[in-house]
């Protein structure tokens, strides 16, 4: 077995129920595994005050904080002025999980583009990058990113075609990139995932959600980003150490994590440190 290499999971949601029984175990087998860090991105505002305790209590965990389409239906306006209160106290690596998702129905539309121009705007005010949702919303997401200059970020379980990969690079944007890219069918993301230059790729695993394919069915974990890895590996000339490498070195950058992030005695003993300090 290959040593493990240091990855950092840029999408999960370790905050979810799914993990409450093991949430502990959960993060070792990540660590064993070589994830170093994770971002968790909150999906809506009551789960806001939690992700914090959870953060700040495990070295490695970087919290953004966000109001995910699909929960659309808790979402409250004064939410976002909650939500620029929340950034304002210091301590998210991002702004998010935000974005539109035209793929579930029912989902009013132009609420949805309320909240996340909302949030892209405070992600700008913020200087933070912004993770975005885009389920049959990528073309709208690129046109909507297009307003709001000088804003960074990842479309996270990047799903849109290599000239939207393109449009979105020369945006200055990343893609994340996780189980889906193991599906069988999924001929187009594997194109997107060999073509686009590594420096705008990102590991995640969206746990407890899009497991591989050979985990169908089952929870996700974050130690499956080392698969992912494997996958990009498989369709890229660069070698799993420089895929993995350069992964982990545009996380930090995205997110401005220190290189010792996974330092537990450094961040334990700092709590009350910005995490993007
Ligand atoms: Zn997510």
């Amino acid at each position: 077995m290959p040593a493990a290499l240091p990855l950092i999971d840029s999408h999960c949601h370790l905050d979810a129920p799914e993990f409450a029984a093991d949430r502990s175990a959960v993060i070792a087998r990540a660590r064993a595994a070589g994830v170093v860090a994770q971002v968790i991105p909150a999906i809506r505002a009551a789960d806001w005050p939690a992700l914090a305790e959870l953060c700040a209590g495990e070295a490695g965990l970087h919290a953004a904080y966000g109001l995910h389409p699909l929960y659309l239906a808790e979402h409250v306006d004064t939410q976002l002025q909650e939500l620029r209160e929340c950034l304002a106290a210091g301590g998210a690596v991002a702004v998010g999980e935000c974005g539109l998702d035209f793929f579930v129905e029912g989902l009013d539309p132009s609420l949805q583009r309320h909240f996340f121009r909302g949030q892209l705007a405070l992600a700008l005010e913020f200087d933070l990058p912004v993770i975005v949702h885009a389920r049959r919303a990528v073309e709208e997401v690129i046109h909507t990113l297009r307003d709001y200059p000088g804003l960074r970020g990842v479309v996270h379980s990047y799903s849109g075609s290599e000239e939207q990969a393109r449009q979105l690079c020369r945006q200055g944007f990343l893609l994340g990139i996780g189980g889906p890219v193991s599906y069988s069918r999924a001929h187009r993301l594997r194109r997107v995932v060999a073509e686009m230059p590594l420096e705008h790729l990102l590991l995640e695993s969206d746990a407890p959600d899009q497991p591989l394919a050979a985990q169908r069915g089952e929870r996700n974990e974050p130690a499956s980003i080392a698969a992912v890895l494997d996958e990009i590996a498989a369709l890229r000339p660069e070698s799993r150490e420089t895929i993995a490498a350069a992964t982990t070195a545009n996380a930090r950058r995205l997110f401005n994590l220190s290189a010792d992030a996974a330092a537990a005695p450094d961040r334990a003993s700092s709590s009350s440190a910005p995490a993007a300090g």
